[in-house]
């Protein structure tokens, strides 16, 4: 490490201000998102480097953490670092429009693709697995999946219940780093929560962000904090702390244990290191992972099994119950639960008319660090739309109830042509020094033209494509030659090795006129992107966009 650089320590925040240390915004940018992701009131493990999802990670291992922060603060305005699977590996000479960083996390080839072989890879220090936003630095903490969870449980209310919330509650189980978003946002579509998590510690990280009301230890007491609130019609959120597994089938024998919705967000989608199985303490999970992980992986998919029966006989009582990405019915599938795909996916399910229209999980974050900024931009994009009713209902909640989790950030669904709108109304305010400092824009990967995942985003397409990952890759070439400010390109994030590929872009809006330029390009092309696929696999409203727009896609306005 060269003494003219500086030494950051993951699980600290990330420098805020508008002081650099690098060369330029855009290395700043990468280098602050990096520290936030590991932030340790953003990670779940910061210590080894762990983000979410599991394993989902930041960097493969401290040395290479070290090594990338030396090489975003040496990185020239001309040059792009590349990372693979979480390890620095070259700086090249590109273009001052190039992106700064191009990452690619986790990547096998199809023969190969699967855990066993992965773990093995990451066992030689080979890889690294990158989840979806945690290898590719634009992790918000739970809120990034919040307007998600609550966009899916709203459709969900209004398709089964007239969107009648009061006095019902909704029912999962995992509130690690994005489960954690579910108790919040069943709150914010005015039901109840009551869900199940094994490690108290995860719990108690979710009270202390305030997306969580309260903790119990014993179902009767769990139950009757429930009703209470059901019976008054409020609005609460209740952990019970244990396994799903030994818990829900006493649930079920309850005649008061009635949800509205039920699903699930437990990380089966990686039963060695992620899914906790039946008979295991906390400590002994930890310890059993190091000294018998084929034995945890065997244990935990017979558990992933009972858990999804359990799943599958509320839907037999007519509950609504819906996959929530995590693969839990590909696992079960595995231990002879043949009927684990009677559940269907929230996607095909809530998801999918908005994606038809281009509309993912936009976020954007305030590098200057400050509260304030961030409450411009708000009131700045609750102006920009005064019509659109889905952004005025989450923009008059989520400032309210979201605490800060590091950098300050919002997370905010827009389509094609609102996300392009929004991008060049908070670089105008960073060029006015409305805000600050610059401001980062990303999304996650599950979005409407970045993923190919059959059991997740892509599950059912009109015309059977669903395992067609082509879009995936033209989404990330697409987005390097528009100019993003970083890339990244990774396989089976959400729903574990094997079952996803998916791309990542992040844009900076420093207030400069170039990058107003990129923005226009990217924050059209990229939304466009879910246009092209949906179109292409039939659907109509994608259609009619394309016909309508897409000249605007290749050949944006200036
Ligand atoms: P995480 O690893 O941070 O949290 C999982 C939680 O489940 C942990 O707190 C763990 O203690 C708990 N858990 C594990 N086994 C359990 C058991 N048997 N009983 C009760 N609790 C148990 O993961 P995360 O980031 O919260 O993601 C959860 C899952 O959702 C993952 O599979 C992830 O890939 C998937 N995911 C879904 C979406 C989406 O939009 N639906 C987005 C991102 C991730």
């Amino acid at each position: 490490i060269l003494s003219t650089t500086k030494n950051f320590i993951p699980g600290e925040p990330a420098p805020r201000g508008s002081k650099l240390n690098t060369k330029g915004w855009l290395q700043e940018a990468a280098l602050r998102m990096l520290l936030n992701n590991l932030d340790k009131e953003v990670a779940e493990n910061p210590a080894e480097l762990v983000v979410y999802g599991g394993r989902g990670k930041a960097a493969r291992s401290h040395s290479d953490f070290k090594n990338i922060t030396k090489a975003l603060q040496e990185l020239e305005s001309d040059e792009s670092l590349l990372i693979q699977s979480g390890s620095p590996v070259a700086r090249i000479k590109t273009w001052s429009h190039s992106p700064r960083v191009l990452i690619a996390n986790s990547n096998l080839v199809g023969n190969w693709a699967h855990w066993e072989h992965f773990d093995d890879l990451e066992k030689k220090g080979l890889m690294m697995y990158g989840q979806m936003t945690a290898g590719s630095w634009i992790y918000i903490g739970s809120q990034g999946i919040v307007q998600g969870t609550y966009e899916t449980f709203y459709e969900a209310f209004q398709q089964h219940y007239n969107g009648e919330t009061k006095g019902k509650f909704v029912f999962s189980s995992g509130l690690g780093g994005m489960g954690g978003a579910q108790p919040l946002a069943a709150v914010l579509t005015g039901a109840c929560f009551l869900g199940i998590e094994v490690d108290r510690s995860r719990a108690e990280m979710r009270l202390k962000s305030k997306y969580l009301d309260e903790i119990y230890d014993d179902i009767p007491a769990a139950m009757e904090a429930l009703k209470s609130s059901l019976i008054e019609g409020k609005a609460r959120s209740i952990a019970l702390i244990g396994n799903a597994v030994d818990l829900l089938p006493k649930l079920l024998e309850r005649a008061d244990f009635k949800p509205s919705l039920v699903t699930d967000q437990t990380s089966s989608h990686d039963p060695t290191y992620g899914y906790v199985p039946q008979g295991y303490s906390m400590e002994q999970v930890i310890h059993e992972r190091k000294a018998n992980p084929k034995k945890v992986e065997q244990d935990a998919l017979k558990s992933i099994g009972k858990h999804l029966k359990c799943l599958l006989e509320l839907k037999s009582r007519g509950i609504p119950t819906f996959d929530y990405g995590n693969n839990i019915r590909a696992m079960a599938k595995k231990v002879g639960v043949e009927n684990a795909f009677d559940i269907k996916g929230f996607v095909p399910e809530y998801i999918r008319p908005l994606f038809c229209k281009g509309k993912g999980p936009f976020r954007f974050i305030m590098l200057s660090g400050e509260a304030e900024d961030l409450k411009k931009a708000d009131q700045a994009l609750l102006n920009l739309f005064p019509n659109h009713k889905d952004i005025q209902r989450w923009l008059s909640v989520a400032p309210k109830r979201i605490s800060i989790q590091g950098l300050p950030a919002r997370i905010l669904w827009l389509g094609y042509g609102d996300r392009l709108k929004a991008g060049l109304l908070l670089n105008q305010m960073v060029k006015t020094k409305e805000i600050s400092c610059p401001v980062v824009i990303g999304r996650d990967h599950l979005d409407c033209g970045s993923v190919a995942s059959p059991y997740r985003e892509t599950e059912s397409m009109a015309d059977g494509s669903d395992a067609v990952a082509d879009w995936a890759l033209l989404n990330a070439f697409g987005n390097i030659s528009s100019g993003a400010s970083w890339v990244s390109f990774h396989h089976g994030g959400g729903v574990g090795m094997g079952y996803s590929l998916h791309a990542g872009m992040v844009i900076v809006a420093d207030g400069t006129a170039e990058a107003a330029e990129r923005l226009k390009r990217v924050l059209t092309f990229d939304p466009a992107m879910g246009i092209f696929r949906h179109a292409d696999a039939g659907y109509d409203i994608s259609q009619k966009i394309a016909e309508e727009h897409m000249s605007r896609a290749v050949e944006p306005d200036s």
